[in-house]
């Protein structure tokens, strides 16, 4: 848990969110400020603040992120379709919250290359 964190605070309730899935690793909510008709934000439970912060003891939670998004883009009814997994990292990659997360579009269809 990182002070100052809202997704650290979100993970242990502090701070109320639309909690669609969670177990003991990671949390899914929807995200405050939805890109696409299904706008979901999967997280580690773990603080670890980028992509690039990860170690080889994280592989089998980042594996278990990609097979819980797998599961909910089935339940959200997008998997047939599609939709896209997305991981921003630093300045350039967009990202504003610094606790690593994957999100998951869909229900729309995605343009690319992203903006
Ligand atoms: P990124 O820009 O990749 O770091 O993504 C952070 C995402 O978290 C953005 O899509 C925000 O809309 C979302 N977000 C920030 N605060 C909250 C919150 N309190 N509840 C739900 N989603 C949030
Ligand atoms: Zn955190």
């Amino acid at each position: 848990m990182a002070e100052d964190c809202i997704f650290c605070k979100i993970a242990s309730k502090e701070v109320p969110s639309s909690i669609v899935y969670e177990d003991d690793l990671v949390v899914a909510f929807n995200d405050i400020d939805p890109q696409a008709p299904v706008h979901i934000v999967l997280i580690p439970k773990k603080h670890i603040p980028t992509v690039l912060n990860l170690t080889h003891e994280d592989q089998k939670l980042v594996g278990h992120m990609f097979l819980v998004a797998a599961s909910l883009s089935r339940e959200q009814q997008i998997a047939q379709d599609g939709f896209r997994l997305v991981t921003n990292c630093n300045r350039d990659g967009g990202q504003s919250v610094y606790h690593l997360h994957m999100h998951l579009l869909g229900g729309r269809s995605l343009t690319w290359p992203p903006g």
